[in-house]
């Protein structure tokens, strides 16, 4: 019998079931079960009838556990997840400390540890502490080459995430990361009114809906998901066309393993990301403001610098990506924004020497929406109250505008040119690489922004209204649920999951919107040619009932 360390308590039903299927005699224990189940657990592994048991890391030491397991005769120990055990690594359990001792107890059994992310650091700690330094490493490539990697300036988050999926992924499925949990309802209920089927998920939802939500991502086509961090551990959709973020992951190790979600199948997929200044500064603030040692802010620092250096390179994405987990790769890769399209760059020294002088000047206590006003020649109260309209900065930056400040200063801080002041909300203050720029006029030299998104406008083809989410009472409730027994009478007729008819957001917008016409009809996000052709009379008899 194999042991199986995996710290995913919640997904050791799923990967025993999976098992099962295809004929392994495997079993889980752990806290969610009984002791009488427990036992029965114990009597197999006794009598030899399992071939592998998946343990959470913290049953290992439990009362009971370690005389049980000690004198059965493992085949194997794997350790799962294994950079779980890394302080250095972006995902560090304490519970996997428990672990460390396995050598010690089992010395005859081979022992294996696993991991998809982790970079040459994490590597070594995670053999020091497993006490696999004389060991073999087996290492596949990093690469992911059926994923095109795109990093842009958020200017307009979400209508910029809806414009990508519509150009990119209509009608496929997708994670949305976003930072907060209100976001991934906000922003899920909004897609949903713009024709892109979405739902939320963070450990905050109820259990069953969250479950329900998880089930309907697996199962159903062309569902996006907008979720937290919380999502996506154990998650193994194969065809996930697309791994977006809109804001910016605490490290490198983080970004890959999110984007790693995509394109399983090897089919194509795409990885983007929008991020802007404001999600630097929450983010430095949080890693390097917070509770805790010093030593681990650091290292979340640092972290979070080589996230920035990634997003904020001219070369390609893949190498850098690759080279920050110990691999070459010649660049020039076809699959990544900068190598599709070279950005420019820019020699940014004197724009770098204002905005500096200006954080200076304006005595290091503001964030940059002011330090730019000020650039800029602004009268505002604030400039005014401050005398900042009398400084010899004010004003000196009008041959840019405000946007390209923006990017200056986020480049800036992205670069360490310029810190966030932890003292303060937002605030800057300089450091020695900045005194570099401003007394020794180091070259700076940046990456020109692409032109701010062009406001929508509504055009034929763009279907959709904003509206506040759909709140069905009542008789609109009837007509959804007349609507919802028609799709699933049509689907069952053809042997059809409901959601290949219509989509719950298209019956939405029907009770909404009440087409009268074939005409109207085909205005409703998710009614195409032949959809119209096929159902669209048979609806339209419900909705003119109705
Ligand atoms: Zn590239």
């Amino acid at each position: 019998m194999g042991l199986v360390i995996s710290p995913l308590i919640a997904l050791m039903q799923d990967q025993v079931d999976a098992l099962v299927q295809n004929g392994v005699a495997a079993a889980f224990y752990n806290s969610t079960l009984d002791s009488r189940q427990k036992n029965e657990i114990r009597r197999q592994a006794q009598q030899g009838e399992l071939d592998l048991l998946y343990v959470a890391p913290e049953t290992l030491n439990s009362p009971g556990f370690r005389d049980f397991i000690e004198d059965l005769p493992l085949a194997l120990i794997a350790v799962d997840e294994a950079h779980c055990v890394s302080q250095w690594g972006h995902d560090f359990r304490p519970e996997y400390l428990q672990i460390t001792h396995l050598r010690d107890h089992f010395s005859s059994a081979p022992l294996l540890a696993l991991t998809a992310t982790a970079d040459p650091q994490t590597q070594k700690e995670i053999r020091e502490r497993l006490g696999l330094t004389q060991e073999p490493v087996f290492s596949s490539s990093f690469d992911r080459p059926n994923i095109r990697y795109q990093i842009t300036v958020k200017d307009a988050g979400r209508e910029q995430l809806l414009d990508f999926i519509r150009a990119n992924h209509s009608g496929q499925a997708g994670i949305v990361y976003v930072l907060s949990r209100t976001n991934t309802e906000e922003i899920a209920a909004w897609l949903s009114q713009k024709g892109v089927t979405a739902l939320p998920y963070h450990a905050g939802l109820e259990p069953d809906l969250r479950r329900k939500h998880q089930a309907r991502f697996l199962r159903e086509d062309g569902m996006v998901m907008v979720a937290t961090i919380a999502f996506g551990m154990g998650i193994d959709k194969p065809n996930v066309r697309f791994v977006a973020h809109l804001g910016i992951p605490k490290s490198v190790e983080a970004y890959y393993q999110e984007t790693g979600r995509a394109g399983r199948d090897g089919e194509p997929a795409s990885a983007w990301m929008a991020y802007s200044l404001d999600d630097v500064v929450k983010l430095r603030r949080m890693i390097e403001g917070g509770e805790g040692a010093e030593a681990f802010k650091r290292l979340g620092g640092q972290k979070l610098n080589a996230m920035l250096g990634l997003c904020e390179t001219v070369n390609c994405r893949r190498q850098s990506l690759l080279s920050y987990f110990g691999e070459d790769h010649n660049g020039n890769c076809a699959g990544c924004d900068n190598c599709l399209q070279p950005p420019k760059t820019w020699d940014a020294t004197i724009a770098a020497q204002k905005a500096l002088s200006a954080v200076y000047r304006t005595g290091q206590r503001f964030g940059a929406g002011h330090v730019i006003d000020v650039l800029l020649g602004k009268e505002t109260e604030k400039g005014i109250q401050n005398s900042h309209n009398k400084l010899s900065v004010f004003g000196v930056g009008k041959e840019l505008e405000k946007r390209q400040w923006d990017s200056v200063f986020r480049q800036l801080v992205a670069a360490d040119y310029l810190e966030v002041d932890l003292e303060g909300y937002g605030t800057f203050k300089l450091n020695p690489k900045s005194w570099a720029v401003l007394k020794e006029g180091q070259k700076v030299w940046l990456r020109e922004d692409p032109p701010a998104r062009k406001i929508e406008k509504t055009s034929r083809r763009d279907k959709s209204t904003p509206r506040e989410p759909v709140v069905l009472d009542g008789q609109e409730a009837t007509l959804f649920e007349a609507l919802r027994s028609l799709r699933a009478q049509l689907a069952n007729e053809q042997n059809l999951p409901a959601y290949v008819v219509f989509h719950d957001s298209a019956l939405r917008e029907m009770v909404a919107q009440r087409p009268k016409t074939l005409t109207e009809f085909a205005r409703i996000p998710g009614v195409g040619e032949t959809k119209l052709k096929r159902y669209g009379e048979a609806f339209l008899e419900v909705l003119r009932r109705a």
